[in-house]
């Protein structure tokens, strides 16, 4: 597919051929199966000012957290006990966990024997390695937009190419490597999506996570509408159609925007969940966008209903860490 073709299917006015022809690759290439990350969201803090975000650091309405590293580990350890292969650590870009605290959380939570994914913003490439050489597995930085103008609008105190840098950084020192966007920004073109989804088809990646932007009143953004979610689904499903063999979440930002969204979306080529983890007194707080709808896996209705959607779409719960079969050491 090259780029008109990608926008033809991110602007036609029926996509449904696409998101089917999305879930048959899938299910070909993965199987029916969906892997299950558990999401610690360890902190708020944040130093950056990206202008749509509700963790940002100008935001001062916001009620910061941190966990304690104990705290870390020790959710992680009760997600790895309740039967989670992978454990996601996010967080704002917060400072205090230095390079020394994060190693000591990253080797203990390894002694769970577990997928370790980092989610924790721009570091140096030494910093990476750093990671890497105390057990982290797989690394999630969204480059956001590809639309270097566009990018630095959003995202005043962050540089464009450091954000690229870091995604080859990672690459290099052998990370499994996430990235992806928000759809629906102000200003973004599908044609600026079709050349997000081209990039990470050229970088490689083995991680895609595509959400809508959605509105926080407390942001510089907040007279914005909400992308669609519609157009995240499209941008989804082209993803799926040109990188077959990598992971694809069901993100949470499309849950909340339309009821069953996350089924719809594991039926457009989808094939990974994160359901949340994080102790129930810091969660509200992770407030990046109004209304959040994860799936909460402290509560066990919760989580239940998870797995019925899931079997319900004809799909199990992978029982392995569910490392992207597109990896390549
Ligand atoms: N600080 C880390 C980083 O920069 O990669 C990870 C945390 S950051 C809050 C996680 C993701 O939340 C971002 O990559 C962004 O795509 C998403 N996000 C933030 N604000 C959002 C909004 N208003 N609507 C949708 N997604 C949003």
């Amino acid at each position: 597919m090259n780029k008109s073709e990608i926008v033809e299917i991110l602007s036609c006015t029926d996509a449904g051929d696409f998101f089917k022809k999305a879930d048959i690759l899938r299910r070909s290439r993965l199987g029916n199966v969906v892997h299950l990350r558990a999401l610690v969201e360890f902190s708020n803090f944040c130093k950056k000012q990206c202008l749509y975000c509700g963790i940002n650091a100008k935001n001062t309405k916001v009620k910061r957290y941190r966990l304690s590293a104990q705290e870390i580990i020790k959710t992680a350890k009760y997600a790895s006990e309740t039967g989670f292969r992978t454990i996601v650590l996010q967080s704002g870009e917060d400072d205090f966990f230095d390079v020394k605290k994060m190693c000591l959380i990253i080797e203990k939570i390894k002694e769970f024997g577990v997928a370790l994914t980092l989610s924790i913003g721009e570091k140096t490439k030494d910093e990476y390695r750093e990671y890497k050489n105390a057990g982290a597995d797989r690394y999630l930085l969204r480059i956001e937009t590809t639309d270097e103008i566009l990018y630095q609008k959003l995202h005043p105190n962050s540089d464009f190419k450091n954000r690229l840098k870091c995604l080859y950084n990672l690459k290099e020192l052998g990370y499994e490597l996430g990235s992806g966007i928000m759809t629906g920004l102000p200003g973004q073109t599908t044609d600026s999506i079709a050349r997000d989804i081209l990039f990470f088809k050229d970088i490689d990646v083995d991680m895609v996570g595509l959400g809508p932007f959605i509105s926080h009143k407390d942001t510089k953004l907040r007279n914005f509408p909400d992308g669609s979610f519609e157009l995240a689904l499209r941008a989804l499903a082209v993803t799926r159609l040109l990188m077959p063999d990598i992971n694809i979440p069901a993100t949470t930002a499309m849950e909340t925007l339309l009821k069953d969204g996350r089924k719809i979306a594991l039926k457009s080529g989808a094939n990974v969940v994160m359901p949340n983890v994080t102790p129930a007194a810091a969660k509200g707080n992770y407030s990046i966008y109004p209304n959040k709808q994860g799936v909460d896996a402290l509560d066990t209705v919760s989580l239940n209903k998870l797995k019925e959607e899931i079997a319900s779409i004809g799909d199990s719960i992978s029982e392995d860490s569910g490392t992207s079969i597109h990896y390549k050491k």
